[in-house]
């Protein structure tokens, strides 16, 4: 059997390079972006690569990363820092975003819509020419130091309108649109992620397309990248390629019987 391991896969990475196959020219803006001081809006469904490609950027840079994954309760302070009362002491503590602003780290925002509103109003004078962080509780006003970077992503799939991104703070970001990555390219994610066979890769990346097609309307998520390679790894550890399919993506899909069924007959005809 066939088995080709991330390393092998990308041997003209350097050592401990996070694995990222690119789709275009993603790396190169990214790059230019860093090099020119400019923010970065990664656009993309879920499970399409926008955090790994974060990863890999970061390592390739050679920059920390600093990543907060943002829910409907991440408040500016959370982002900032925050007083915490100590043994009767009151001490000042940075958030992640301020403690990135001060390493010169890349803080990468992920499911940026998710934050509430007040998180864009700390993002706007960082994103902008000044690269400013404003501290309102110390009164300090921070200057980024070289290297820093602000990174946000988001899926505009599913977000509703009301939660999209204000015109004023996106259009203070550089835009990078990914999607999955063509056939030939997600066939060699699902082989170095998972150490499958060629043959295995093609048939789970054939199933993606085809639930794609199908599943376009209907559900609010599809068949990504991150799915296959989840059912990939089923499969090198022993369950058949159906078996692997029916957990990591059929049942991963949706929880209507209905829909559930429908999906299981596309991994019959497919795998
Ligand atoms: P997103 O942040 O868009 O939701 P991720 O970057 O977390 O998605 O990708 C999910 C998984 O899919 C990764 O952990 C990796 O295994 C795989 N993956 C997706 N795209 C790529 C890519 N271009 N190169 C390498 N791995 C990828």
């Amino acid at each position: 059997m066939e088995m080709l391991s991330a390393r092998q896969l990308s041997r003209e990475l350097p050592e401990g390079l996070p694995f990222y196959a690119s789709q275009g020219q993603e790396c190169r803006l990214f790059e230019q972006a860093h090099a020119s001081r400019l923010p970065l809006l990664i656009k993309g469904p879920t499970g399409c690569g926008k955090t790994r490609l974060v990863e890999h950027m970061a390592a390739r840079l050679g920059r920390p990363l600093v990543t907060v994954s943002c829910h409907d309760d991440l408040s500016a302070a959370d982002l900032v820092g925050r007083h915490l009362i100590a043994g009767g002491d009151t001490r000042w503590c940075d958030g992640p975003l301020t403690r990135a602003v001060r390493q010169g780290a890349i803080c990468y925002l992920d499911e940026v819509v998710e934050a509430r509103k007040d998180t864009t109003v700390v993002l706007h004078p960082l994103a902008d020419d000044r690269r400013q962080l404003p501290i309102e509780r110390t009164g300090e006003l921070l200057d980024a130091a070289p290297g820093f970077m602000l990174v946000i992503s988001y899926n505009p799939g599913y977000q509703n309108l009301l939660k999209g991104l204000k015109p004023s703070t996106r259009q203070r970001f550089v835009a990078l649109s990914l999607d999955y990555p063509a056939p030939e390219v997600e066939q060699r994610i699902v082989r170095a992620e998972s150490g499958c066979t060629a043959e295995q890769a093609a048939r789970l990346v054939r199933l993606a397309q085809a639930l794609r097609r199908l599943t376009e309307h209907d559900l609010e998520e599809t068949a990504s990248t991150r799915l296959l390679v989840m059912a990939a790894r089923l499969t090198v550890a022993g369950l058949t390629l159906g078996e692997a399919c029916r957990a990591a993506v059929v049942d991963a899909l949706t929880d209507d019987a209905e829909t559930a069924a429908a999906l299981a007959e596309v991994v019959l005809a497919v795998v």
